[in-house]
């Protein structure tokens, strides 16, 4: 930032010079600047699926409605209400990591264990074949049970969300370099190579016309980077479009200072 500033003689108003110069931004005022995008990102993510519940229930409550198309209209206020909570909780757990009031509540985990807890927690649920593949029964990681849930979850059902039904899920556990690795591999959409950037980015969607009827709110990525972060592990994305997408987190048994 540029700035000009007028220099006066101590004890009198009279104007010596100017004083020019440069300096950064601080943290505060880009914390302020982040806020306000944010802010107004998310007002319009909110006004939309809002506009959209208030006009069908306005027709409802005015018109005789077809039984059809009744239906019709009570299923989109239910999936745009649906969206609604999904943005707010999305939104919700962003700024808790954000202003550091997520408490993290850190102990020693076997990898192994909560990802076949969560893995069978998704059998049933859904028509995908996801399979578990233990390659280290003994892989301890240092992490937050409840939150490394909410990144494998997260995982998970974007790999079912962007793959057609019945296609596999192939979720792996393992120890890499001195850390453990844990991959899901789905066989679905892909990510075009020019979204990999900004994938982990606030409310970033692609925007393909294969993907345009999910449902979604773009945050999802960007929590699980956070969390992950926290652990001071590492997200990574290799995909290819229209063959499948593998995610990967790196986490580590312990932290060395
Ligand atoms: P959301 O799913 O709510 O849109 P995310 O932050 O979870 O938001 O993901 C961002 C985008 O990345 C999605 O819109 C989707 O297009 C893409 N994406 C995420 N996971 C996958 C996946 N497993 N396969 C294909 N595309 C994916």
């Amino acid at each position: 930032e540029c700035y000009v500033n007028p220099i006066f003689d101590e004890g009198a108003d009279t104007l010596r010079g100017h004083l020019f110069g440069f300096r950064d931004r601080t943290e505060e005022e880009r914390m302020d600047e982040m806020k306000n995008e944010f802010v107004s990102i998310i007002s319009h993510e909110i006004r939309t699926p809002l506009s959209s519940i208030m006009g069908f229930i306005e027709i409802l409550a005015t018109r005789s409605v077809a039984e059809d198309k009744r239906v019709k209209y009570v299923e989109t206020i239910h999936k745009e209400s649906l969206r609604l909570s999904n943005l707010i909780n999305d939104f919700l757990d962003l700024q808790r990591l954000d202003s550091g009031r997520q408490a993290f509540h850190f102990q020693t985990l076997n990898a192994a264990h909560l990802l076949r807890e969560i893995v069978e927690q998704w059998q049933g649920k859904d028509d995908h074949e996801i399979e578990l593949h233990v390659l280290a029964e003994e892989a301890l990681i240092y992490g937050d049970e409840e939150r490394l849930m909410q990144v494998f979850h997260n995982l998970i059902s974007n790999a079912i969300k962007y793959s057609p039904g019945k296609t596999k899920i192939d979720v792996t556990v393992e120890r890499a370099d001195g850390a453990v690795s844990i991959q899901i591999q789905d066989y679905g959409l892909g990510i075009p190579v020019d979204a990999i950037d900004k994938l982990f980015t606030r409310f970033y969607r692609v925007d393909n016309s294969d993907r345009r009827k999910i449902g979604g709110t773009g945050l999802g990525l960007s929590i699980v980077k956070e969390i992950v972060e926290a652990h001071r592990g590492t997200v990574t994305v290799d995909s290819e479009l229209g063959i499948g997408s593998l995610f990967t987190v790196r986490l580590s048994e312990s932290w060395e200072e």
